[in-house]
């Protein structure tokens, strides 16, 4: 069993909070993705999970043990980083065996942990080569193969993708997802990367400024935020500032009455996701809301255009219109209807609320 229990982990750094209170259960064979803005404390958690920053309050369970005060070295993680980090002049059998030996295993051992870790990344027949003969992606597969030979409890990556390019990323993604799966190893990885993310996680979760914003899976991060800042940044949306006035009634601050699905009156930010907003050349019927406003911008990417509609002075939205074929191709400056069901939109009170990007 592997299970990875982080128990209102904290790391301060004098005054200055960079991990607040991080309580995060991970089951045995689970692959959860950190996900935030740069700076927002997700390597520090990393880190103190594999045991290079000691926390300054809270504790860590890997399995049946509190590793909390344990060195690296004591705490079975395999770690990945975005740099590699080989050794250039060791084969690349001798960087996957370097961990082997440090933990003191035999020879006849070490040989066939090696072979084995080296045949799961598909790379058995490079074993002779120097890292600088490899290309980027077989390296980032040589430091998995290193990490994977230990046998680890909990598999630790650190924006592993990232210096690869874009076609590379994708295919390396799915490798390693694959081998994560096969292997059934528990799995914590950062990122900075949304797609990446979505991706690849069977959790993710949303950190800010040092603390868990939500946890969830992709749909409940992206149907179901828990806050503005969770909106904002996982997938894309409008935002239009305003007041719920009464109960299902809400004003933009450029002075749009729309009908919202709050109860609760006060300040608050409405949420709209492009995809399901309609929009058309004449008002939309059966909608509850249905508003007139011009094409100020579209962006035509294959399988659907954004469409950027002014509806006031300072309310603009973006519309995904699926590219279906059907004639309808509103250009800029062209006058048209946007609308949506008050249930498509969510509302985040914005009073006392840290507001997010
Ligand atoms: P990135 O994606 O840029 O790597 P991150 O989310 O991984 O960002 P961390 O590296 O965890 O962010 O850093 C969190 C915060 O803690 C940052 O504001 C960083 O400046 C601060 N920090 C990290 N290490 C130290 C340190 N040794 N002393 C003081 N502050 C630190």
């Amino acid at each position: 069993m592997s299970r990875l229990v982080l128990d209102h982990v904290a790391k301060r750094y004098g005054d200055f909070h960079a991990v607040r209170d991080v309580t995060l259960d991970v089951a045995d064979g689970e692959f959860v993705v950190l996900l935030g803005p740069s700076g927002c404390g997700k390597t520090t958690t990393l880190r103190m999970i594999a045991g290079f920053i000691a926390p300054t309050a809270g504790s860590i369970q890997l399995g049946t043990r509190d590793v909390t005060a344990l060195p690296p070295w004591k705490r079975n993680t395999g770690l990945v980083f975005q740099s590699y980090a080989l050794f250039p002049h060791l084969t690349v059998a001798q960087n996957v065996a370097f961990g082997l030996e440090m933990r003191k295993l035999g020879k006849a051992d070490v040989a066939s942990r090696v072979s084995e870790a080296l045949k799961l990344v598909r790379l058995d027949h490079l074993g002779e080569r120097l890292p600088r003969q490899l290309s980027g992606g077989q390296q980032q597969r040589v430091a998995l193969a290193r990490a994977l030979a230990v046998r680890p409890d909990v598999l630790l990556l650190d924006e592993p993708l990232s210096n690869l390019d874009a076609k590379l990323r994708q295919e390396v993604r799915v490798e390693i997802r694959e081998l994560q799966r096969q292997l059934g190893l528990t799995t914590v990885m950062v990122t900075h990367d949304q797609e990446e993310a979505l991706t690849m996680a069977d959790r993710l979760v949303v950190m800010n400024e040092g603390s868990v914003r939500q946890i969830g899976s992709q749909r409940d991060l992206y149907e179901r935020p828990a806050d503005r800042f969770v909106a904002g940044f996982v997938g894309r949306g409008t935002f239009l500032t305003g007041r719920v006035e009464a109960p299902g009634r809400f004003r933009t601050e450029g002075g749009l009455a729309l009908r919202c699905a709050g109860d609760a009156v006060g300040s608050a930010v409405l949420a709209l996701r492009p995809e399901r907003l309609e929009i058309g050349a004449t008002p939309l019927a059966g909608l509850d809301n249905s508003l007139p406003g011009t094409v100020e911008f579209v962006s035509y990417l294959g399988a659907a255009s954004d469409v950027h509609v002014r509806l006031s002075p300072s309310d603009r939205v973006i519309v995904q219109l699926a590219n279906r074929g059907d004639g309808f191709e509103p250009e800029v400056g062209a006058p048209v209807h946007v609308g949506w069901p008050a249930a498509a939109a969510r509302l985040f009170p914005t009073t006392g609320e840290v507001q997010g990007p």
